[in-house]
């Protein structure tokens, strides 16, 4: 396993670096991936950013977004980047199934895998790791990899740091979760002090919805909550010919669990959703409901303990029902 040292050596010199990160990558994946991609260009490394699947409208004013490469678009050009890259980037991701088409491409590759990521047991298919569980935010970690790892403080751009203040700003939910500590606070005062605007970020993260977009979200709040007040749980779910009548797209239905969540007394909460290619899920929870294990066990999936997400071949009253079942096993836990 190679040491931050050694990397820090290696990259002391251009070298030919792919940088991806999860399917659908959201605010964090994009934020975390843009911010390396920046501070390694301006070491001279020839980068490509490379990810999995397109990503929600809401972020496509972030700085750089013109450099990122979609793998299915233009898939054999980017197996020749992945195939040529003496420096593979995993971001945000621990596993390669999380990568979906790209899987094989960057597993059969010979570049040195470095992974930086906070989320759950790693899968070990990395040559480095930088990894925290514990950290709110994969740009979290590429800041502290920047100035504490690589040791260079002095060189985060306004671009850069746009990008990493978006990245943690989201996977916090705008510095609220539990995993919100004085260190995040004070990265992200040091990105304000780069050239992070602060309140524009969250203008064109919040205030970017569609008029479809709210209507979409008013009817599945009148139509397809169901609350489980034994269970302290509640549950949206999305047809597919929901998705259809409202015209949705990738990241319509980001944060569409939380309004399950905010309910009083409310510990756990589901999305479900009818995909086309499978069914996928999300889960929120409060305080110590593993909604990692839930989305372990049940779901083919996991993250973190309190945002944790999964999928499933099954159809979607099979999921509903599989997600109703599982809850007396959790009953303590969940009315404690
Ligand atoms: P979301 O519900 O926003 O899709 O995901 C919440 C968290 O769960 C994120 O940290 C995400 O990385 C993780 N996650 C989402 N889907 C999956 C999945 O299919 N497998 C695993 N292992 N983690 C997932």
């Amino acid at each position: 396993m190679l040491t931050s040292e050694q990397l820090k050596t290696l990259l002391s010199e251009p070298k030919r670096i792919v940088i991806t990160t999860h399917y659908k990558p959201d605010g964090d994946a994009l934020g975390s991936s843009l911010g390396l991609f920046y501070w390694l260009k301006a070491h001279k490394h020839d980068v490509s950013l490379i990810v999995p699947s397109d990503f929600p409208a809401f972020l496509d004013w972030l700085p750089g977004l013109e450099h990122v490469r979609i793998y299915t678009r233009e898939v054999q050009e980017n197996q020749q980047l992945i195939a040529d890259a003496e420096i593979i980037f995993c971001l945000d991701f621990n596993g390669l199934g999380r990568i979906h088409d790209m899987a094989i491409p960057v597993e059969k590759a010979t570049g040195l895998k470095c992974m930086i990521d906070h989320h759950l047991e790693p899968q070990g298919f990395h040559d480095y790791a930088y990894w925290d569980p514990k950290a709110a935010a994969t740009a979290q970690l590429i800041f502290r990899f920047i100035t504490e790892e690589m040791q260079d403080e002095g060189n985060i751009s306004a671009d850069m740091a746009t990008c990493l203040y978006t990245g943690i700003m989201t996977d916090t939910g705008s510095f609220r979760f539990r995993s919100t500590t004085s260190e995040i606070h004070r990265i992200i005062a040091s990105l304000i002090d780069c050239g992070a605007e602060n309140w524009a970020i969250h203008e064109s993260i919040y205030n970017s919805s569609s008029e479809g977009r709210l209507k979409f979200l008013g009817y599945c709040l009148l139509n397809r909550l169901e609350v489980f007040p034994e269970y302290n749980t509640a549950m949206i779910y999305v047809t597919q010919e929901d998705l259809k009548s409202f015209e949705v797209i990738t990241g319509d239905t980001e944060g569409l669990v939380n309004y399950a969540l905010s309910i009083k007394g409310i510990r756990l909460a589901a999305l479900i959703i009818d995909r086309t290619e499978q069914i996928k899920l999300s889960l929120r929870s409060i305080g110590d409901v593993p909604c990692n294990e839930i989305c372990k066990i049940y779901f083919n999936g996991g993250g973190h303990l309190n945002a944790s997400g999964g999928n499933s071949h099954d159809d979607l009253q099979t999921v509903i029902d599989t997600f109703k079942s599982a809850l007396p096993n959790y009953k303590e836990i969940l009315t404690k």
